[in-house]
């Protein structure tokens, strides 16, 4: 008989294999960590970066912590507490749910976590993906993570990152989304010990925007809000005089994920009609809320990208939200904020 030339391939290399689509990047690792503090329901985020997160990146929650016999399994791949069946898979109503992430960046990187539910505590080393360490850990209850020597193994991801400016610009933009989807849950983002953001948790959307933005250009945008159907649509919108000249700070959260979507960001735009300049784009939050059926957020690894099923609709519901609102400003100049 002759011996057969395919084979399953060792855990530790089918990891990195996933990884290679889930983690690009040091934001990618601060994406699905802060994401996974958000889904264990934490009021309080620390993002902690090192030198641009080649160095260390630690998210520390007091969220819901793992417990001691699930905390190996959360490192196993297509591991997760947030969906159990195909009929949950159609009705994600949380950020994470492919269990993927741990498992891939503790292949590619140096990963220590201490974690607590309240009651017991774990505490966990993996390196390349093998475990190096468990033991258990008195700690507050919550999550505490650290991501070390990313890429350390996998040297061409590690050639391929771009200058430390851009990287931390895009780390910087991972938390700002989030903490713009999640005004009730308090961030903090510190590079090499200087606080890039502070938000208070307080579940008021426009003074996440001003902590982001700036006081005055938050001073400048409107309350927005309009519902048809199928979908519930609220958020702020700068005034036609507040733009930029790119359209990346037009955010576009669909129950909570913030997503990339050509057709909805051109509804914005277009809901401005010929208020904006040519090359000119607004800031603008765009909260979007439906049922969970209507999305399927398992189109890419990352999930930034959705399928949505009335686009058309949507897209419409934005652009007449707007430009309702901004004919209303014209009548009424004085009636714009109260920051
Ligand atoms: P996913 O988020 O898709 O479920 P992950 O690999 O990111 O997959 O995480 C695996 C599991 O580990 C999660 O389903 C969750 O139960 C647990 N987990 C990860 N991070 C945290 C955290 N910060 N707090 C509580 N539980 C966590
Ligand atoms: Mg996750």
């Amino acid at each position: 008989m002759v011996m057969g030339k395919i084979h399953e391939l060792d855990t530790v290399l089918a990891d990195q294999i996933a990884a290679g689509e889930v983690v690009e990047r040091p934001a990618s690792v601060v994406k699905e960590l802060v994401e996974n503090a958000v889904d264990a329901h934490a009021s309080q985020v620390d993002v902690l970066i090192l030198a641009s997160g080649v160095q260390s990146i630690r998210v520390i929650d007091d969220g819901d912590g793992i417990a001691d016999e699930d905390v190996l399994t959360a490192f196993k791949r297509h591991a997760t507490s947030k969906i159990t069946s195909r009929k949950d898979l159609f009705q994600v109503r949380s950020l994470g749910f492919r269990g993927e992430a741990l498992p891939s960046i503790a292949s590619v990187a140096d990963v220590v976590m201490a974690t607590s539910t309240g009651t017991s505590g774990t505490s966990i080393h993996y390196r390349g993906g093998k475990l190096l360490h468990q033991a258990p850990a008195p700690l507050r209850q919550g999550t505490d993570i650290t991501v070390t020597d990313l890429f350390f193994n996998t040297p061409a991801r590690l050639k391929y990152l771009k200058s430390p400016q851009t990287e931390l610009a895009n780390i910087v933009d991972v938390v700002n989304r989030l903490a713009l989807s999640y005004p009730k849950v308090a961030f903090r983002l510190v590079h090499n010990s200087k606080e890039l953001l502070k938000t208070a948790g307080r579940g008021d959307l426009q003074r996440v925007i001003a902590g982001i933005y700036g006081v005055a250009n938050a001073r400048k945008m409107v309350a927005i809000a309009g519902n048809d159907d199928d979908f519930q649509l609220k958020g702020y919108v700068a005034l036609p005089a507040l733009t930029r000249s790119s359209r990346q700070y037009i955010t576009i959260l669909i129950n909570g994920r913030a997503i990339k979507n050509q057709q909805l960001t051109k509804a914005v735009i277009q809901g401005y009609g010929s208020k904006l300049m040519v090359g000119r784009y607004p800031i603008a939050v765009i909260d979007l809320r439906m049922d969970p059926l209507l999305v399927d957020v398992n189109v890419h690894p990352t999930k930034q990208e959705v399928r949505l099923s009335k686009e058309p609709a949507l897209a419409k519901l934005i652009s007449t939200t707007i430009t309702a609102r901004l004919a209303d400003v014209n009548l009424i100049p004085s009636a714009l904020t109260n920051l």
